[in-house]
């Protein structure tokens, strides 16, 4: 069904933002850290128009489901909340939102960790602010995005995704310092590209071991003295912390020092050890990884063309991400499937992307 079949009339504007993918930099950003995602061909449109009754109207082609939501104080559940979350939030800003008819097409797989959740807020910013022509920047957008997510989707999610869904796009990397909001636009390193497999593990404890992990890295700082881990530069300062404090943290300040040191100026060789590097500490020290991610990375680092991989995104299952020569990612991608699969996995490319359009 499009617009016109859910809503029985054309829409008015529409606008789209991509998922993103984490090259390194993971579970850094709830620490004022440093990330580099970059943006993935996948991405979610909204469409929206006036809504024809005094409700507001959500259709998701994804999931074919309709909500209705009187703007009053309830918050809804499910995929509405990300979309009434925005409207809050607009709202709380100043900003009068009229009942709006708002419909959602999505390339971004859902729960894997490619972001769809920011992918769905930024776009149906973007869209609202293109209705009423709202004077909001980018910057803007993601942390009102945030705001909603945190607010609505009752997810205590940092910037990160956000961020990358506003700014980033699939040709270069973003840099960003989570807490200053500095960033900086680098190129992918020469001669390669980017890898996604999803390892078929759904993340099934991933909101509260990341509800448990935030709780030790505040502890951690607080313990060290300083705001956030982000201020301890120097790893061997960690060690004085008691378990699993010191190695919770020792993965957040080794894991900051490697982004930062891809921000000198690194080769590909470089980067992929960092990946690698980035793998071990959140399996070993951070503890979010699961058997099946470890077998995955493990295949992939081994695989000829293959500069690093790691896990991606929050653990606890969900997706891999790999630097790989250019050219060559579905030839690696197949290579590695078969033998992942073989080990009674069932794993799948997410990029290079087969079909992003809709
Ligand atoms: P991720 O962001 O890694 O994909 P999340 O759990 O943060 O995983 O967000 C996934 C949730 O976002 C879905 O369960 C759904 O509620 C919402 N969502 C994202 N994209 C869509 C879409 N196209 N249609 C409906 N809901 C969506
Ligand atoms: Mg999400």
């Amino acid at each position: 069904m499009d617009f016109q079949q859910v809503f029985g009339k054309p829409p008015e504007t529409q606008a789209s933002a991509p998922g993103r993918v984490n090259l390194l930099g993971e579970h850094t950003d709830y620490n004022d850290g440093f990330v580099l995602p970059t943006a993935i061909p996948q991405h979610t449109t909204v469409q929206l128009g006036l809504s024809s009754d005094r409700q507001h109207q959500f259709y998701s082609q994804n999931l074919d489901e309709r909500v209705s939501i009187l703007d009053g104080n309830h918050t809804p559940s499910g995929f509405s909340s990300y979309i009434f979350g925005c409207i809050q939030v607009l709202e709380q800003a100043g900003y009068t939102i009229q009942p709006l008819a708002v419909y959602v097409q999505s390339s971004v797989p859902m729960g894997s960790g490619l972001s769809s959740s920011a992918a769905l807020e930024v776009a149906t910013l973007r869209a609202i602010r293109q209705l009423l022509n709202l004077p909001l920047d980018d910057v803007e957008i993601a942390q009102l995005a945030q705001q909603a997510e945190i607010h609505y989707a009752g997810v205590q999610c940092g910037i990160m995704d956000q961020m990358a869904s506003s700014l980033a796009d699939t040709e270069h990397i973003l840099f960003l310092d989570t807490r200053t909001m500095e960033r900086r636009v680098l190129p992918l390193p020469t001669g390669t590209e980017v890898l996604v497999i999803d390892s078929g593990v759904p993340r099934t404890l991933a909101s509260s071991g990341y509800n448990q992990r935030r709780a030790e890295c505040e502890e951690a700082a607080h313990l060290l003295g300083v705001k956030a881990l982000r201020d301890i530069t120097d790893a061997s300062a960690v060690e004085e912390l008691p378990e699993p404090l010191r190695r919770r943290a020792r993965h957040v300040v080794t894991e900051d020092n490697r982004v930062l040191e891809v921000l000198q100026g690194v080769t590909p060789e470089r980067f992929g050890e960092l990946m690698n590097a980035s793998h071990a500490s959140l399996r070993d020290d951070y503890e979010v990884s699961v058997p099946a991610l470890d077998t995955l990375v493990d295949i992939l680092q081994k695989t000829a063309g293959v500069f690093g991989a790691r896990l991606t995104g929050a653990g606890f299952g969900g997706a891999s991400v790999a630097l790989v020569a250019e050219g060559e990612a579905k030839a690696i991608a197949n290579q590695v499937l078969e033998q992942y699969n073989h080990a009674g996995y069932t794993g799948q490319i997410l990029v290079p992307a087969s079909n992003v359009e809709f």
